[in-house]
């Protein structure tokens, strides 16, 4: 049996991996491949969170690969030498693999194609990562769409036949004694002697395909019941938490939808459910957008922010709201559930990022680039589309004068403070309803809790009134 190359990359996984199925299709040996490479997706390397991330996912797939009969070829080095000596290796007549939609990988995966294409080798690319490819779906005049809600109203009715295939029950071995690096020896851990910062992390998460399997069903028995109120609520698993996992393709969002359509859903949790598609929905349009407008991950998508007057960083400031120590607990709790666990809620992300771009008014990039290093599910598509939603600098942005007020926010989703009071065990033992504005009881704030910053580091009145007169001078209110 001749042999092929797979060539895994964000598609960790065995079932519904349409590269892997191909080569098997063709009646070819895979031989599963994984190349380290960071630097090829420059400026974007992946951070410090998705790299352990990563590091625990291959670890996980290799282990799936050998239950089959076959394990996971680590290499390190350019893609395109590593592919060309492992065919040499191997003589593998071909390569499969699943495509990424981010501009370096485009650009790279492009010249990997040429390349082995100039060598008389096969070389195929499937979609594992997406339901509907980003050119898939065009406006009336043939354009990209830039509003959500048209663009799902078009790629949604494209859902008709989605049907995931299952693993391969069993694998052919690789060719004996073909090399691979140890998964330390790509570096992907804090190397010894250095803090193990992500050692919280791992009792909150399971990486590779069985831990994705097992928070899709948790997510059917639990959290699907009332997803379109309980989602707003941060206190709680009131969301999937599939995002790390959908970004490294440890599971499809075919297979999100397959087993979503194959429930019986009573009639009333039918708009939860559907809800929850649109939010697989705004996963769709995000790269949809960076693949039409792959500047989108640098630069303002709304072209009349290109003057606009941006404060220059106050590297205290900027140093408190990463840490979690603004004095605004709303904006604490997600910054320190972040750092805890690489993941903040949605609601909280928007409130974190609305404090950073519009009361601190510091470009949205300063946020992007900090999400990027620490949360496990930092996506280009996903990040660049929601700090510029959140900055209003976005294609179908918040409109300029949606300014989260952290207190307001806090007291409507965390009424309880139950998620303030996880997050900042110093402000546990005040009253509820100082939790959300804990300045505003100074007194109380003094002898209950003297650890917390007794005031915001911006005043959020002033700063909100600032930001409304530069947006609307940017023409943002045009
Ligand atoms: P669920 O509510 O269970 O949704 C299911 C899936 O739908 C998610 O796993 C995700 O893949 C997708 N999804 C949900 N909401 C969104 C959204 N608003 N935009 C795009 N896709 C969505 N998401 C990332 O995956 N990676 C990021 O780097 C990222 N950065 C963000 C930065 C900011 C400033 C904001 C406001 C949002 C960001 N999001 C990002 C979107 C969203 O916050 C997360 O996808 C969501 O919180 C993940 O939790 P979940 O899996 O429980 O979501």
């Amino acid at each position: 049996m001749a042999h092929a190359l797979v060539w895994f990359r964000r598609d960790l996984r065995l079932a519904d991996n349409p590269a892997l199925l191909a080569a098997l299709d063709a009646g070819l040996a895979p031989v599963p491949v994984y190349i380290h490479a960071p630097e090829e997706e420059s400026p974007w390397e992946p951070g410090a969170a998705s790299r352990v991330w990563l590091d625990r996912s291959l670890r996980a797939l290799d282990a799936d690969l050998r239950a089959r009969g076959s394990r996971l070829i680590l290499r390190r080095g350019d893609s395109l030498a590593e592919l060309e000596r492992l065919v040499a290796e191997t003589g593998a007549v071909s390569v499969y693999w699943n495509r990424l939609y981010e501009p370096a990988c485009i650009a790279r995966d492009r010249r990997v194609e040429r390349a082995l294409r100039a060598l008389g080798l096969g070389a195929e690319s499937h979609n594992a990562a997406l339901l509907i490819e980003p050119w898939a779906v065009k406006t009336g005049q043939g354009e990209p769409y830039r509003v959500f809600t048209p663009f799902w109203r078009k790629a949604r009715q494209t859902l008709v036949d989605v049907r995931p295939a299952d693993a391969p029950v069993r694998l052919p071995a690789p060719p004996e004694g073909l090399a691979s690096l140890e998964a330390d020896g790509l570096g992907l851990r804090p190397p010894p002697g250095q803090p193990r910062w992500d050692r919280g992390f791992w009792s909150f998460w399971t990486p590779g395909e069985a831990g994705a399997q097992d928070l899709l069903e948790a997510f059917l028995d639990g959290a699907v019941h009332g997803y379109r109120e309980q989602r707003n609520l941060p206190d709680r698993v009131g969301t999937s938490r599939l995002s790390p996992h959908l970004h490294f393709g440890e599971i499809s969002p075919r297979q999100v939808v397959a087993r979503l359509r194959g429930g019986e859903w009573p009639a009333e949790l039918r708009q939860d459910v559907e809800h929850f598609l649109g939010e697989l929905g705004w996963r769709e349009f995000g790269h949809h957008l960076l693949f039409h407008f792959p500047h989108m991950a640098q630069e303002n998508l709304d072209p009349r922010f290109r003057r606009f007057a941006w404060a220059e960083p106050d590297p205290a400031l900027l140093a408190a709201w990463r840490r979690g120590r603004t004095g605004v607990p709303l904006v604490d709790a997600g910054m320190r559930e972040l750092w805890a666990t690489g993941w903040m809620h949605n609601r909280v992300r928007m409130v974190t990022a609305s404090f950073l771009t519009k009361n601190l008014r510091y470009h949205w990039r300063h946020g992007a680039e900090w999400f990027w290093n620490t949360l496990v599910d930092a996506d280009l598509a996903n990040n660049s589309q929601g700090w510029q939603w959140s900055a209003g600098t976005g294609a179908d942005a918040a409109p300029y004068f949606r300014i989260f007020s952290p207190p307001a926010q806090a007291r409507k989703f965390d009424p309880r403070g139950a998620y303030i009071r996880r997050w900042l065990p110093e402000l546990a033992g005040l009253p509820d309803e100082a939790l959300a504005a804990p300045w505003e009881h100074a007194e109380l704030c003094r002898r209950l809790a003297p650890d917390y910053p007794l005031r915001p580091i911006v005043d959020l009145k002033a700063s909100r009134e600032a930001a409304l007169a530069a947006y609307s001078g940017a023409g943002a209110a045009a």
